[in-house]
């Protein structure tokens, strides 16, 4: 392979656009080693907790949750609520939008449980965006995001059932409207930019209730994929089990620092500016293209875009890798000729054109 060594004056001053992990601001750090006399201290004190209560208070504040919600917390990450939703908050039958690879996933946990009926599955191809339909279920689920193939979709109330989004990748990036939702649920490390294996959720008062209710009707639900214990430990402003304090400690620096711009509404400006840069620079270059046809559906988070035949996207991001920009590799399932990077909150506008400036200077020597 041939070296390209870019001129440092093209390059940005942060090469990291993963789609998760994701930058994480050096203020963050900062900040993470000035608080370093919590760490290795009791999640059951009042130090920790009020950490605990301080993330739960910034992001209610951030969404500006409707009375009677509360924040969720507990191990494990988005993938693991899955599993807890399957346990605790499906009661007989689940219908999912299924348009990638982590919307499928949440659809295929649901399938594979032996105490629920087969869930109703409303597919769409890569690149759009599918919806469950009104029906017989009492879970309606989907991604506003999805992170595999950088669709957005709406977040609405959609039949009689609970809805629950996965906004792993959406939160704290895009808007929404919490009270159509009955759980939000996300996880820290991509527009919130700290670490994995956490996750959080809005929870409105009818799922709260409808996961009493099947623990009470004596379904076998292991501990750590019972919701109404999370419920319990978070009211306690806690975790279950023991949490990563690193992870609170960046999670709460983003916080202070979204809120500090002017809220959600300023962060998803943000991010919608980075992704626009790269969408129009795709539709004028004619090596590039954006993959998701329907501009409406296009993530302002996580823009996927394709590239024709004669630019090997292996290459290219070798070589922008090489320069220290990394991670804009296609999903691999997904199997594009394709680059996709993530505009979540803590990333430069101005970084996303200098990579644009990149690219072109990459594929001219290619
Ligand atoms: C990243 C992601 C997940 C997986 O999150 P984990 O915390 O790694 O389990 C799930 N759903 C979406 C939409 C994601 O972007």
């Amino acid at each position: 392979m041939v070296q390209i060594q870019i001129p440092a004056e093209l390059l940005p001053v942060d090469g990291r656009f993963g789609s998760g992990p994701a930058k994480v601001r050096a203020e963050a750090l900062e900040y993470l080693s000035m608080r370093g006399d919590i760490m290795g201290t009791s999640h059951r004190q009042a130090p920790v907790r009020s950490l605990v209560a301080a993330v739960q208070e910034e992001l209610a504040d951030l969404y500006d949750i409707p009375d009677g919600y509360e924040v969720v917390l507990g191990n494990g990450g988005s993938t693991l609520f899955w599993d807890m939703a399957v346990s605790s908050l499906v009661e007989n039958r689940s219908a999912h939008g299924v348009f990638g690879e982590f919307s499928r996933k949440f659809a295929s946990a649901s399938a594979a449980a032996p105490h629920l009926a087969d869930p109703a599955v409303f597919e769409a191809e890569p690149g759009s965006v599918a919806l469950p339909e009104p029906g017989d279920a009492d879970v309606f689920a989907w991604a506003q995001n999805e992170t595999s193939t950088g669709a957005a979709a709406p977040v609405l109330r959609i039949g009689d059932g609970l809805v629950v989004i996965d906004a792993t990748s959406a939160a704290g990036g895009m808007e929404a409207d919490i009270s159509e939702t009955d759980v939000y649920y996300f996880a820290p490390q991509k527009n919130f930019s700290s670490d994995g294996g956490l996750w959080l959720a809005f929870a409105s008062p009818a799922a709260i209730e409808r996961a009493e209710r099947i623990k009470a009707s004596g379904r076998w639900i292991p501990q750590s994929l019972d919701f109404t214990l999370a419920v319990a430990s978070s009211r306690q402003h806690q975790t279950l089990n023991t949490p990563a304090l690193a992870t609170l400690l960046l999670l709460e620096d983003q916080l202070g620092w979204m809120l500090e711009l002017g809220g959600i509404e300023a962060v998803a400006a943000r991010c919608a500016q980075s992704s626009g840069v790269l969408y129009e620079w795709a539709e004028k270059r004619a090596f590039a293209s954006p993959f998701v046809p329907h501009p409406g559906f296009r993530s302002p988070v996580v823009a996927t875009l394709d590239l024709v035949d004669g630019v090997d996207s292996k290459a290219l991001i070798a070589a922008l890798r090489s320069n220290g920009i990394v991670d804009i590799d296609p999903y691999r399932a997904l199997k594009r000729n394709q680059l996709r990077v993530g505009c979540y909150a803590s990333v430069d506008p101005e970084d996303v054109e200098a990579l644009t400036a990149c690219i072109d200077y990459v594929v001219d020597r290619l």
